[in-house]
């Protein structure tokens, strides 16, 4: 099978026939073959009854359904264990992104040997306010820099093509679909590329996502990814790193602070109490919270020791 196009959806009703005639436009025209893998994701009006309607009379439409709504990230991860195209698309339900750029799309992954590529919506200024395109822009800059993947713009688009190895090795969870570029990067496919899309206005229903704690979360998610990526097996080397830096500043005071009062003692010079120095109590500081950086690393360490994932690796090949 050429192709899987997997659409996460929740409360799209009047998108779905729309969307899946569409497809199915494309693909005849292309001679591909086929199948588009709808994940419901707990909606509560007729979407499922509308995907199973379709999957009666098309033998290429799968549905899956979630007992309730658990977000897109799980939806697209349900609907990459199931594909099994050698290339898998990722489109929104909302007639957004446009199923005329699947052709493009599979020929860059094909032909050109891209692991991933992502849509680039050029156009969308219509319908979006500003509330919502400046956070994208700054989230889009913070994810490039993060993530080492400088020539991504738009990090979230909804419409993305995969080589089958890439949807099978990583793992998309919690809100981490904004972030899939990254976590594929991780995973060790690195040629990652781009595509402007065409991109329209939402026609049916509204934006699932709205609101500015997207972009919170978005944030914490983005820390939590590049934390795990850099010192996930190896805790360690960064709480034990900076709680001996701390550990080591703070007694380094306490002994200047001690000597000072010796030499003031053995002098017989005026001295004050060793607890009236602000150093005693920056040193003091230091020391505990340098100690329990250390520990924490040590824990941590202790963690991903027994942790079922420790010795998981992405092997390419053997022969
Ligand atoms: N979606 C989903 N589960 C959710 C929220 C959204 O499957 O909990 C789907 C939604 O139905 C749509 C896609 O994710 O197909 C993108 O959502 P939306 O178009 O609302 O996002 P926007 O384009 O406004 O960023
Ligand atoms: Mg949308």
């Amino acid at each position: 099978m050429d192709i899987s196009v997997v659409v996460p959806l929740y409360n799209e009703e009047e998108s779905i026939a729309e969307l899946h005639e569409w497809i199915k436009r494309v693909m005849d025209l292309n001679h591909f073959t086929y199948e588009v893998i709808f994940v419901n994701d707990g909606s509560t009006d007729h979407s499922w009854d509308e995907i199973e309607r379709l999957s009666q009379t098309h033998p290429e439409v799968h549905g899956i359904k979630f007992r309730r709504n658990y977000g897109k990230s799980p939806a697209l991860y349900h609907g990459f264990e199931k594909a099994q195209g050698d290339v898998v698309i990722t489109m929104d339900a909302d007639l957004q992104d446009s199923p005329d750029e699947i052709p493009e799309l599979y020929k860059m992954i094909k032909e050109e040997g891209y692991d991933l590529v992502s849509g680039y919506k050029m156009n969308r200024r219509q319908g979006d306010p500003l509330s919502k395109t400046i956070p994208t822009k700054l989230f889009n800059a913070t994810t490039r820099m993060v993530s080492g993947i400088h020539n991504l713009h738009d990090f979230n688009c909804g419409l993305k093509a995969y080589r089958r190895d890439v949807v099978k090795h990583i793992e998309v969870y919690g809100e981490m679909h904004r972030f899939i570029p990254y976590l594929a990067k991780n995973a060790g496919f690195s040629k990652i590329g781009e595509k402007p899309v065409h991109h329209q206005a939402r026609q049916h229903g509204v934006s699932k996502f709205m609101g500015w704690n997207r972009f919170v979360n978005g944030y914490l998610d983005l820390i939590s990814l590049w934390f795990i990526d850099s010192f996930g097996m190896k805790p360690m080397h960064i709480f034990g790193f900076i709680g001996t830096l701390m550990f080591i500043a703070g007694f380094i005071a306490i002994v200047c602070v001690g000597a000072s009062k010796l030499i003031d003692l053995h002098n017989n010079t005026p001295h004050a109490l060793v607890t009236e120095s602000p150093y005693f109590y920056i040193s003091l500081t230091t020391m505990i919270l340098g100690t329990q950086l250390f520990v924490a690393g040590f824990l941590g360490d202790l963690i991903s020791r027994n942790s079922p994932e420790r010795n998981k690796y992405q092997v390419e090949k053997e022969v």
